[in-house]
């Protein structure tokens, strides 16, 4: 594998299982990265839950780490001994009230949606980005993989929720989630952060993500010019950054 300049991750069904926390080994895998060149993690998650679950087990703190949560609307750097916001496009408190007002809108009058089994909440408001799975955010790995096998159903979703809150960003992420943020504030902002702040084209840059496909909330970083590897899962990327460790001889 050659060797990229800087290195981005995509975590749910990337690094973890969808949210679920990475596996010790892996998060043992990127600090040796961060060790090597500059490393993020780009997610649709909230940054509470990537210092729950990645940082607070972080063995020493990289300073070439990088955090973008919720779809890159924040970033995150640690420095002056802690984790400090770089930037932050957060929804307002009314565009958020107004796209939630759509959901629960949606959730009470579709009989198919509305009604389906789900496991806790539907609709979660991170401020930055509001989720939206129709399965419910506590719905077993199982029940997560089996509700929407080829994506349709959420490809129907994204469609009604465009006509009705278009002037937002609705894309589709992990198994059974669509994020929704401001429009233009995604993953490819991020890239195109990440690249101007570290002075290094995105073309020199590596990009790991299970959603790179037609319609998926990573693929719109591919418009960057960024390199990209689509994965299957968690044990896919291990192999990924492995190869990228031996590329540096480690
Ligand atoms: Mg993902």
């Amino acid at each position: 594998m050659e060797r990229p300049r800087a290195a981005i991750f995509d975590l749910d069904d990337t690094l973890a299982d969808s949210f679920q926390a990475p596996h010790p080994e892996m998060i043992d895998r990127l600090v040796r990265l961060s060790k090597l060149l500059p490393t993020a993690i780009m997610t649709g998650a909230g940054f509470e839950r990537v210092q729950k679950d990645i940082l607070s087990a972080f063995s020493s703190i990289a300073p070439n780490f990088f955090i973008f949560p919720n779809s890159s609307t924040q970033c995150y750097l640690f420095e002056n001994g802690a984790w400090q916001i770089v930037y932050n496009h957060a929804l307002t408190p009314a565009e958020r009230e107004r796209i939630k007002a759509v959901l629960h809108e949606y959730l009470e009058t579709s009989t198919v949606m509305g009604e389906a089994p789900h496991y806790g909440e539907r609709v979660i408001d991170r401020e930055a980005q509001i989720a939206f799975t129709i399965v419910g955010v506590d719905a077993p790995q199982e029940v997560k993989k089996n509700w929407d096998v080829d994506g349709s159903k959420r490809r129907a979703l994204v469609e009604m929720l465009k006509s009705k809150i278009g002037e937002f960003e609705i894309l589709t992420g992990g198994l059974s989630t669509i994020d929704i943020t401001h429009k233009d504030t995604n993953k490819a902002y991020g890239v195109r952060w990440l690249s101007e702040k570290l002075r290094i084209p995105p073309e020199e840059m590596f990009y790991v993500g299970d959603a790179l496909y037609d319609g998926g909330n990573d693929q719109v970083v591919i418009a960057t010019g960024i390199k990209t590897k689509q994965v299957s899962g968690p044990s896919e990327t291990a192999v990924v950054i492995d190869e990228l460790l031996a590329a540096f001889n480690i």
